[in-house]
């Protein structure tokens, strides 16, 4: 797992990669302790491949399977992964939401990310807003309430879920070099899901990440943030949710039946 090229992630390819590896940091600071790394495990994640990163206020943080972020304070309160849960592919929610309905959540690019990378938010945020939610999208150029900003790793995006305020996550980290010269469709495909967890949403697949991602069983666990089902949909498999972990290399995923059901039950 630690030598997947970026290449081969774009086979088991991935919003966050079940593999995800950076850089080995050189900082002390930022050496993830076996205690954490054992906390991790506990509650059900994967303890591979977790990484230490400060993030934009400078607290330090953990990513964890490409995906996750928690703070220490965070690791300290993970919850156990209840053990019974069945596996489907059903649609997910995080305990806390975007409140303050009906809304809008500006958004916005930072200026180092690729110019194609516009029209491709565009068409994310055209996706929801086709959806006639409470919650509506519109692009700023900047202050926005969420910002893409640019990532590193051989993870494609990552962001993170809803504050206790009840405001969106306030940063996605978007990965060009990962990515590469993947089409439109799938640029916003990755974007829309970013923006997903924003507003709440985990991954339809977060029992087990293999649906999507290939390789061994892998439960992502309740954690801190909770995953509740949403009523109506359904417990069979949902192989194009626009949620699911992993996404392959020219995949087009817009909302489903099932995800507009979500959407439409939480917004
Ligand atoms: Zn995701």
């Amino acid at each position: 797992m630690k030598n997947l090229s970026i290449l081969f992630s774009f086979f088991v390819f991935a919003l966050f990669l079940s593999s995800c590896q950076e850089t080995p940091q050189v900082s002390d600071e930022l050496v993830v302790s076996n205690g954490t790394l054992s906390l991790i495990a506990s509650a059900g994640y994967n303890q591979t491949n977790v990484t230490a990163e400060f993030n934009e206020n400078g607290t330090k943080v953990y990513r964890v399977e490409g995906c996750y972020e928690f703070t220490d304070d965070d690791v300290a309160n993970l919850a156990p992964t209840p053990m019974a849960l069945r596996i489907s592919e059903e649609q997910y929610r995080t305990t806390l939401l975007v409140t303050g309905l009906p809304r809008t959540i500006t958004v916005a690019l930072n200026s180092r990310l690729p110019a194609s990378y516009g029209p491709a938010l565009d068409e994310a945020i055209a996706r929801y807003n086709a959806q006639n939610l409470q919650i509506t999208f519109t692009r700023v150029a900047s202050g926005a309430a969420i910002t893409f900003v640019s990532g590193n790793g051989s993870y494609l995006a990552s962001a993170g879920f809803p504050t206790s305020t009840g405001d969106p996550y306030n940063t996605i980290k978007i990965n060009p070099k990962a990515i590469g010269s993947q089409p439109q469709s799938t640029v916003a495909s990755i974007m829309a899901h970013e923006m997903g967890h924003c507003i709440g949403f985990r991954h339809t697949d977060y029992m087990d990440r293999s649906y999507s991602c290939g390789g061994a069983y892998s439960n992502e666990g309740a954690s801190t943030v909770g995953a509740i089902n949403i009523p109506g949909t359904p417990t069979t498999a949902d192989a194009n949710s626009w949620m699911l972990a992993c996404i392959g290399s020219g995949q087009n995923r817009p909302f489903n039946a099932n995800d507009k059901t979500a959407l439409n039950y939480l917004y």
